[in-house]
């Protein structure tokens, strides 16, 4: 069946609109070129006006039951670890953040999207390019189990394939801003019990070299800890190598408390650092 829209990506935008779009009974069809929802460590928190907007989709509930709900302000410190600073909210202050990790909320957003039984999600499937016709947009995508092009035809097309977006390329689009040629952004999920050291949710760390985020991820002892890099030019920016994750386990180190041979490493992202 031809479907309305085609979004490009299952992403965090792709899942919303995708979503926002079959609630009004409009058909969709969701393209992801991943094998699932990409399970790397990204973003954590959701704070007040989106908290609203995933109230309107129906899907707070879920994602305060599968998150860790915050409202204890946060804290600035530097590379030792050392308070410098921090912020608590005002007294009565009935706003909170959820904590969660964005393949939890993508797979919330999956599951809300299906059930309108307006929605389908394709996945294992790359677009490839499109041609725009009298209306409506062709477009082809590649299976990546089989090398087989399929082509289709929709109302509308989203673009939502990320910062490298295909969808972009084609239309020559160019990505505004400027991209940091020797820095990469490295992510790390651990589990460590920070909060029996008195850590706040949201601990910014402040420093030239050593800067970074120590954030909780969700319930119990899930943490994320994101931080900057900088390569040589021949370092690849396109991977995470192990000088790399040694280093970003050292500072990981240097800054929390306690016994950090506790410490359970789970899975490392990374990301070129763009600014707009
Ligand atoms: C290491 C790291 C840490 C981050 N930490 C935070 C954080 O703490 N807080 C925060 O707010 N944000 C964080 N972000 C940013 C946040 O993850 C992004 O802003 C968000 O994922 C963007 O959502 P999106 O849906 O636009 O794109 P994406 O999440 O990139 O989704 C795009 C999707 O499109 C798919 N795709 C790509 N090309 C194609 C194609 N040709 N055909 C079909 N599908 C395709 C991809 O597989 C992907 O699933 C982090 C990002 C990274 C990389």
């Amino acid at each position: 069946m031809e479907k309305s829209v085609a979004v490009i990506g299952a992403g965090p935008v792709g899942l919303f609109t995708a979503l926002l779009l079959a609630q009004r009974k409009i058909h969709v069809i969701v393209i992801e070129a991943g094998e699932g929802i990409d399970q790397s460590p990204r973003a954590v928190a959701y704070f007040p006006p989106v908290l609203e907007e995933f109230a309107k989709v129906g899907i707070i509930e879920d994602v305060i039951a599968a998150g860790e709900k915050n409202a204890d302000g946060c804290d600035w410190r530097n590379a030792d670890g050392d308070l410098l600073a921090g912020i608590d909210p005002p007294p009565n202050d009935s706003t909170f953040a959820v904590c969660l990790s964005q393949p939890e909320l993508g797979e919330i957003l999956r599951g809300k999207i299906l059930e309108t039984g307006f929605a389908e999600i394709i996945f294992n499937e790359a677009f490839q390019r499109l041609k725009q016709v009298d209306g409506s947009v062709v477009y082809w995508t590649k299976n990546k189990l089989n090398d087989h092009e399929t082509e289709r035809t929709c109302r509308y097309l989203v673009g939502a394939d990320g910062g490298h977006s295909a969808v972009r390329k084609n239309l020559d689009i160019n990505l505004e801003g400027y991209t940091f040629e020797s820095f990469q952004f490295v992510a790390v999920n651990f589990r460590y019990d920070l909060r029996v050291s008195g850590w706040k949710a949201a601990n910014f760390i402040v420093d030239p070299v050593d800067w970074g985020i120590v954030v909780k991820r969700g319930r119990g002892t899930s943490w994320r800890f994101a931080t900057g890099v900088e390569k040589s030019a021949t370092q690849k920016l396109t991977s995470v190598d192990e000088a790399t994750i040694q280093l970003v386990k050292d500072r990981l180190r240097r800054i929390l408390p306690g016994d950090t041979s506790e410490i359970q490493k789970e899975m490392f992202s990374w990301l070129e650092m763009q600014r707009t």
